[in-house]
């Protein structure tokens, strides 16, 4: 595995922390649920503050992912020009679907869907609450970047995170993509764009994690690649749920990434007009 630029692996950690700083907040006000009286009618009351909270992370997040795109291409030796800059704000109440008040009362569900004893009903929610928390922010910064991305001259990027890998994941690490293609994010693993220009030679980043890089394999897989079978067949035919481009919205919802970059396609001046005209590119 190359190394990735000091700068991405410092957006890894900064990332990572910014996400589960906000998980954390909020699960402080989802433990003051409990006791007497309805629970959805106290996280209610709440809910307004952990918006808050999850917006401020997500606005950070964005800014620091998209402030990383040229500091990353700069240390790569290959600086690309930037078209427009990421309008962090836009990030703020950033969600995949529902709107940011509705996807937050969803832990309360989930409360009452677990079983066990009420603590551990509360405990389910507020489990559930920390990853929903967590997976808000590090989409922000993702999306941030993605867009950033877009808007920089002849600039892809390189799915990163630190090995081990889980089988999902393995085989995208390494792998060139353009602007245009959505991060296919994996709840657990929180990955980040490594921006890459197009003039950087392969060898930068290209490469292919080692079969003891991957951390869930099966015994009969790790027998099938003892025998000499190769890593990447092996992970594909497992029988996992494909990830789909994630945290970029809805391709059919108007104004979203996703249904942005579905319409531009490869054109990059069309993806900078379309993000500057909702409101992502200053
Ligand atoms: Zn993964």
């Amino acid at each position: 595995m190359v190394s990735p630029p000091e700068s991405t692996l410092a957006l890894y950690g900064a990332q990572l922390r910014r996400s589960n700083g906000a998980a954390l907040l909020a699960l402080h006000e989802w433990q003051l649920v409990g006791g007497r009286g309805d629970w959805l009618a106290q996280w209610q009351k709440r809910i307004p503050r952990v918006a808050a909270i999850v917006g401020a992370a997500q606005v950070t997040a964005a800014s620091e992912a998209a402030g990383n795109v040229p500091e990353a291409l700069e240390d790569t030796g290959f600086p690309e020009r930037q078209l427009a800059v990421v309008e962090p704000k836009r990030f703020a109440g950033w969600t995949e679907h529902a709107p940011l008040l509705v996807v937050l009362s969803s832990p309360v569900i989930k409360a009452r869907m677990a079983s066990g004893s009420e603590d551990e009903m509360l405990a389910a929610g507020g489990r559930w609450l920390e990853r929903m928390v967590s997976t808000l922010v590090a989409d922000a910064g993702r999306a941030a970047s993605g867009v950033q991305i877009a808007a920089t001259e002849d600039t892809g990027w390189v799915r990163y995170e630190p090995a081990p890998y889980c089988q999902r994941c393995a085989p995208l690490v390494g792998k060139w993509f353009r602007h245009s293609q959505g991060f296919q994010r994996h709840p657990q693993c929180p990955a980040v764009h490594r921006p890459a220009s197009r003039r950087e030679p392969p060898r930068g980043y290209a490469s292919r994690p080692d079969p003891d890089q991957v951390k869930d394999l099966t015994e009969a897989q790790k027998k099938a690649l003892a025998d000499g079978a190769d890593l990447f067949k092996v992970v594909n035919s497992h029988r996992h749920k494909r990830m789909e481009p994630a945290g970029i919205g809805n391709v059919n919802r108007r104004g979203t990434p996703a249904w942005i970059y579905a319409q531009a396609g490869d054109d990059r001046a069309a993806a900078v007009r379309l993000f500057r005209q909702f409101g992502y590119l200053k």
